[in-house]
C-alpha cells in the first residue's frame, strides 16, 4: 500500500464510522507522543547495540508503533487536506539538497536526521 492509497484507506476508514467531519488535531498529536513514548520506552537508557537487540527481540512492538505513528499522522493529514506523500517527497527533496551525498562524505559529520552539515567540523 502506498501512501495515497493509505490516506484514502485511512478516510474511508473515518467516513464509514461517521468521523469524517471530526476535527480533533490536538489528539492526534498528543497521542502521537503517546505512541513515541511507547517506542521510547523499549529503546532509553541504552547504547545501540542494545538497542538493536531490543529492536530485534520486540519486533512486534516495533512494528506497533510504526503502524499507529502513521495511522495518526495520515489522520491529521486528511483532516487538514495535506497530501502526505507531497509532503514526503518536499521533506526527501529538501533533505537532498541539505545533505547531499557527495558533501556528506566531504565532512564525515552531520546531523543525520536533519541538520545538513557543519563547515566547522572540516
Ligand atoms: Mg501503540
Amino acid at each position: 500500500m502506498d501512501i495515497k492509497d493509505a490516506q484514502n484507506k485511512i478516510r474511508e476508514f473515518d467516513k464509514v464510522r461517521g468521523w469524517e467531519d471530526s476535527w480533533n488535531l490536538k489528539d492526534l498529536s498528543l497521542n502521537i507522543t503517546e505512541e513515541v513514548g511507547e517506542f521510547w520506552n523499549l529503546i532509553k537508557w541504552i547504547d545501540d547495540d542494545k538497542q538493536r537487540e531490543v529492536i530485534e527481540k520486540n519486533r512486534i512492538e516495533v512494528s506497533d508503533f510504526i503502524g499507529d505513528t502513521l495511522f495518526l499522522l495520515l489522520k491529521i493529514a486528511n483532516q487538514t487536506k495535506v497530501n502526505a506523500s507531497l509532503s514526503l517527497q518536499n521533506t526527501l527533496d529538501e533533505y537532498e539538497k541539505r545533505m547531499p551525498s557527495s558533501k556528506m562524505k566531504e565532512v564525515g559529520h552531520a546531523n543525520k536526521l536533519a541538520g545538513g552539515f557543519d563547515n566547522k567540523f572540516k
